[in-house]
């Protein structure tokens, strides 16, 4: 049975894969297993090949290439990969959601049923004016959707199901993975590259119809530490050192200018993302972030100038500073992948949309799968809003994206 990528949609949504910040386990949680063992059956449904998870929750199957051997590129088109992440975000509700497909979307502000007070406004979704007359799927308001990235894993399944059911479809090998705990930057963490086999791979996992992502942001964390003295505040005079002051004093003089708050397009920010505190030790990690890779020095030197600014003003606390890589623009990496990059534009168009790059601000799995040596830039979904109960998904944009899989796969022949 054929089903679209709406019907697949729908009911993966409707199982909780929510992943965990801070994980003891891998996948973060258990229950992602659930959808990714579900994948698997249905992989073998469809007919893919090797469908099979292995001991961390990676789902991979193929679709064989079906160039006859008189076909002139037969054995010559690389191995092309597709990816999705299964869990959904840790800072909304993945439990219970239930999802409303509202056809035809009217125009206007749409009011969630399960939470009046949600509302996904006009004003705030540009995208929703190209929908109207069109079904779009948004939960009760009390949940996140999951179009991020189950919308990725619908499309995936529905266009290798179309290329398993038309033979008249030529493609080489196509190799699609399944992965959990992108959410919390965990994706890729024992993904095996050679095992995969792929020569360029495309996340699935963007938003807007049209748009694709050859660039992300480069990331680093910083770690404040602020080391004090407590002592009971009867008896604390001119021995306290209170971290929480210096820290205070630290956070006030940060720049606010490069905040995410007031910064949009190729612009780096410093984000204090969050804190913790007593008068013994205080901690703050700041999120570096810049296109340009040796921007996250000069970010760092503005932190330092900060310290040493304060540092005076607290001669008995001490501060230190950590830096931890996160990741990387895959543009830096990117190397000589223009048939992967020509593939996905021109396939975009056949699609009939026009296609735009778009740097993301942030990062996706392919920032580091490019890194670790898969060159795997990211198309759109048709989702909208991503991590919070605002959420929703264009159905029409969701096909576009099926559409521009199918012909991503068809391009590598004519391109090889
Ligand atoms: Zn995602």
């Amino acid at each position: 049975m054929k089903q679209t990528a709406l019907e697949r949609f729908l009911r993966y949504v409707k199982i909780d894969t929510q992943s965990k910040e801070d994980p003891t386990t891998y996948p973060s949680t258990a229950k992602q297993l659930e959808l990714l063992n579900l994948l698997v059956t249905e992989l073998k449904e469809i007919g893919a090949q090797d469908a099979a998870i292995d001991s961390y929750g990676y789902v991979t199957a193929t679709v064989p290439s079906n160039l006859p051997p008189s076909h002139p590129k037969h054995g010559r088109v690389p191995a092309v990969g597709f990816v999705a992440h299964v869990d959904t975000s840790p800072s909304a509700s993945g439990a219970n959601v239930k999802p409303q497909v509202i056809d035809p979307y009217k125009g206007g502000d749409v009011v969630l049923p399960g939470d009046p007070s949600v509302v996904i406004s006009e004003s705030e979704n540009p995208e929703l004016k190209h929908n109207i007359g069109k079904p779009i799927v948004t939960s009760d308001g009390t949940t996140l959707l999951g179009a991020d990235d189950k919308a990725g894993v619908a499309i995936i399944m529905a266009a290798a199901q179309t290329l398993l059911s038309d033979p008249s479809l030529l493609h080489g090998d196509i190799r699609i993975a399944f992965t959990p705990d992108e959410e919390i930057g965990q994706g890729t963490k024992y993904f095996d590259i050679k095992k995969f086999g792929a020569a360029c791979a495309y996340t699935v996992d963007g938003d807007t119809p049209g748009e694709l992502n050859k660039e992300t942001f480069s990331a680093n964390l910083a770690i404040i530490t602020v080391n004090g003295r407590n002592i009971h505040p009867g008896s604390a005079k001119g021995i306290m050192v209170n971290s929480i002051r210096a820290m205070a004093d630290i956070i006030a003089r940060l720049p606010r200018e490069i905040s995410p708050e007031m910064t949009e397009g190729y612009e780096p920010y410093i984000h204090p993302h969050a804190l913790e505190g007593e008068e013994a030790k205080s901690t703050l990690k700041i999120l570096l972030r810049d296109f340009n890779t040796p921007g996250l020095d000069v970010l760092k030197k503005r932190i330092e100038h900060v310290i040493a600014e304060v540092q005076p003003l607290h001669p008995k606390a001490t501060i230190e500073l950590k830096i931890i890589e996160q990741y990387r623009n895959m543009k830096d990496y990117m190397g000589s992948t223009s048939t992967g990059l020509d593939c996905m534009w021109e396939a975009t168009k056949r699609a009939g949309l026009d296609p735009i790059w778009v740097p993301i601000r942030g990062g996706t799995d392919g920032s580091r799968l490019t890194e670790k040596g898969l060159p795997t830039p990211n198309i759109f979904t048709g989702g909208q809003n991503y991590h919070g109960t605002t959420e929703w998904l264009s159905v029409w944009g969701m096909n576009k994206a099926v559409d521009t899989v199918v012909h991503i796969a068809r391009l590598w022949v004519e391109k090889s």
